[in-house]
């Protein structure tokens, strides 16, 4: 980003009277994590679901800023020399000069929309007009109104054409994104029925999405899609559909969509033509996974235009922990003018080390305990450099989509009252995905409180670094001092165990530990029942070496909307929390709700509800199910194809024989790994390019054999074990268990990849 308003300017689009003042604005954030230099920084104070801004304008001094967009200027007060713009609402504020920025500039700014494609759409555009113009796009995928926001405040006066992507969540969101883009040109590049979750109807929401094109002088969309505005364009007959590499119809549509639209934006044919043969399918998504000698790879390599690169560096920044940061930049030759224009917007994410990469040379270098990113023009090939790095697993991995938990997580934070605290539940490897990446991560997303089941699992939390308080639900009496000595809250489900537990205190010098009771309401597992709680209470009274932090209880059959069994466990538990509200000296959180809790007894939040499996988009709620997005993929490749005659056994026990001649693949896939023995002979099967392969024979502790007959299956294609064709839960039927059994058997030795963009 390259602003140049005084900081004068600016205020005046917000406030009446406008401040005095010649400083210089050059940039601005909204994350204090992604300041190494304070200085020329406006710092806009959001406040979000689960953060406030304001709680991090301190931080963001400290690294030099000194200029704020705040609602609340309390926080500023004792900063000396730092100014404030107050302002009702500091994210309309900065829509306010995203929209005046996007003002300044005439050339052509091309919105794009719609559920898929977007992203793919708009890379091709820009590569399709790079030869012949300048282009500023959103970086990544950019399109919630902030980004949106972001992405315009990057548009420059060099630029000939901004290319924006926006989606839209709710009603009313189109209105505000048009204020903002102004756009003279529009592409809609599909529509998905699944998509208009928060709107009436689909009609509602293809209506709100094509408004945006009010007022363009030209915009397209696929001759599928019914539209009143915009120009209907038919795929098959596009005069350049032979020169597109690709057969099948959705990267065709999006190829003519763009083709179309760098034509109509001056391109010639001939160039368009040639162009669209180097057209590839994008991995425009940050890819993070684990590297050799401690270090975390994170692979970006798809292009290098600047925005992305800044973006790519604000990531690492914030999520490279302790390592050293490195980054890798890939270029086709050496460049030393674009070279000098990198490396300055590098520079200002110091301490980091830079090495340029050319294509074609080796590279050496060895690093320990680093964050590398990698970066580069995509004909550069830079992946292939960054894989050569990351540790070595079997070919069998388990994929966590960060960003669809981030999504489902304000999902249920949305269906929380305000005020309402979340907890999350990372026991068990949170839930087989991997305690530490997840608890660092829920960290950052701001959510008040993590639990886990026993202590390990919390000083594996504590070791990475996460400082949230941490629950944990089953301490056992010899583990207290470890608890202790790690900050870490038990949960205390009895008198003996109080006991236990008070005595450990004054044995170690403590006052006011905090600790959380579990109530027994009618799980019949751990608790207090309720004849237990005048002796609690008198305990409690009497003993100041704990301070209870919140009680709580667990239900039955959360997963049952309207249970009577449950709305007796609700009032019960309300009945002895009163009861202890009433004696205790100080208030505490109540909470009983788990992720089912959440869906289907939304009147039971108290003051925290406990969310697990839910963050991985599981539920039995169909409505529910169909607003949370899938976070977790099993891949697995074919390691050999055997053609068998009739009349040949496979497998141990010989439980299968060929009826005819068939083709069978190996998978380095077994029981070991949670691919249950259920599964075999036929019960289950996985995915290969979307055709359903069943298991033959018995599962093998490391590998299965599975009936890929004339599918035209070759070695090393993909598997698909959990994936969309066939989600955790399909699985875990097949497998006669629940989608918790099945996560939580994902061995160890399958490496989990993580996506985070
Ligand atoms: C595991 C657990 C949760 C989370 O349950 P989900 O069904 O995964 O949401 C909540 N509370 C307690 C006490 C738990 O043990």
């Amino acid at each position: 980003m390259k602003l140049d308003y005084s900081y004068q300017e600016i205020s005046s689009l917000f406030i009446k009277s406008s401040i005095k003042s010649d400083e210089i604005i050059t940039s601005i954030t909204y994350d204090s994590r992604t300041i190494s230099v304070g200085n020329g920084i406006l710092f806009f104070a959001l406040k979000g679901s689960f953060r406030d801004g304001h709680d991090f304008i301190e931080e963001a001094y400290s690294k030099g800023v000194r200029h704020f967009v705040v609602q609340d200027p309390s926080k500023l007060e004792p900063l000396s020399n730092a100014k404030g713009i107050i302002v009702k609402d500091s994210f309309v504020a900065l829509q306010t000069l995203a929209a005046h920025h996007r003002s300044r500039f005439s050339y052509p700014i091309v919105a794009i929309i719609g559920s898929h494609g977007k992203t793919t759409v708009k890379e091709w555009l820009g590569e399709l007009l790079s030869t012949s113009k300048s282009v500023v796009k959103s970086p990544k995928s950019y399109n919630s109104r902030l980004g949106v926001a972001l992405s315009l405040l990057e548009l420059h006066s060099n630029a000939e054409i901004g290319i924006i992507e926006a989606s839209i969540t709710e009603p009313g969101d189109m209105e505000v994104i048009h204020h903002m883009i102004q756009p003279t040109h529009g592409i809609l590049t599909s529509i998905s029925t699944n998509k208009s979750k928060q709107f009436v109807s689909q009609v509602e929401y293809i209506k709100e999405l094509s408004s945006l094109f009010a007022n363009t002088t030209y915009s397209i969309h696929p001759d599928s899609i019914s539209l009143e505005n915009g120009i209907p364009i038919n795929i098959e007959q596009f005069p350049l559909i032979k020169a597109i590499p690709f057969t099948d119809s959705i990267h065709q549509q999006n190829a003519v969509l763009a083709a179309n639209m760098a034509i109509e934006l001056g391109v010639d044919h001939e160039t368009v033509s040639q162009q669209l043969g180097n057209l590839e399918a994008l991995a425009s998504r940050l890819e993070v996974f684990e590297g050799i000698n401690d270090s975390i790879i994170l692979n970006d390599s798809y292009n290098l235009d600047l925005e992305s690169l800044a973006h790519a560096l604000d990531y690492q920044l914030a999520n490279s922990q302790q390592k050293n940061r490195i980054i890798v930049v890939g270029l086709s030759k050496k460049d030393s003018e674009r070279e000098d224009q990198i490396q300055t917007i590098i520079d200002s994410y110091q301490p980091i080390t830079t090495y340029f990469h050319y294509y074609g040379s080796d590279f050496k270098e060895s690093f320990e305990n680093a964050s590398i990113l990698f970066k580069g023009e995509r004909s550069v090939r830079l992946e292939q450099i960054a894989r050569s790095f990351k540790r070595m697993q079997h070919q069998t991995f388990l994929e966590v989509n960060l960003r669809n938990i981030r999504k489902n997580i304000h999902l249920y934070k949305s269906a929380l009252q305000k005020g309402t605290q979340l907890l999350c539940m990372v026991k068990a490897s949170s839930y087989g995905s991997n305690a530490k990446k997840m608890g660092v991560f829920l960290e950052q997303i701001g959510i008040n409180y993590l639990g886990v089941a026993y202590p390990n699992e919390g000083v594996e939390l504590r070791e990475a670094g996460v400082k949230i308080p941490i629950l944990v639900m089953n301490c056992e009496l010899d583990q207290f001092s470890q608890c202790v000595a790690h900050n870490l809250e038990p949960a205390i489900f009895s008198l003996r165990h109080l006991d236990a537990f008070i005595r450990e205190l004054i044995v170690l010098d403590k006052m006011s530990y905090p600790i959380h009771i579990k109530i027994e309401t009618g799980m019949n597992r751990l608790g207090f029942h309720e004849e237990d709680v005048s002796a609690l209470i008198q305990q409690l009274q009497s003993q100041p070496e704990v301070l209870v932090k919140s009680v709580y209880s667990h239900l039955a059959e959360s997963d049952i909307e309207n249970s009577n069994y449950t709305k007796r466990q609700i009032a019960l538990f309300e009945k002895i929390t009163q009861q202890l509200e009433a004696v205790l000296p100080l208030p505490f959180l109540r909470h009983i709700l788990n992720s089912e809790g959440i869906v289907n007894y939304p009147n039971a939040q108290f003051d925290m509800a406990r969310l697990g499996i839910g963050m991985y988009g599981i539920s039995s709620q169909n409505t529910w199910k169909s607003k949370l997005e899938p976070a977790i993929s099993w891949y697995s490749v074919v390691s050999q194809v055997n053609r068998l005659s009739a009349g040949e056994t496979i497998g141990y026990g010989r439980s299968y024989t060929c009826e005819k001649d068939m083709e069978i693949a190996t998978i380095p896939v077994g029981y070991a790994d949670g691919f249950s023995r259920a599964l075999g002979n036929g019960i289950g099967g996985v995915y290969i390019n979307n055709n359903y392969c069943p298991t033959v024979g018995n599962v093998c502790m490391d590998m299965i054999m599975i009936d890929v007959t004339n599918l035209n299956i070759k070695e090393s294609d993909q598997v698909e074990i959990i994936g969309p064709n066939q989600q955790v839960e399909v699985l875990a039927k097949a497998m006669n268990t629940i989608p918790y059994e099945v996560m939580t058997r994902f061995s160890s030795r399958i490496h989990r990849v993580f996506i985070e963009q």
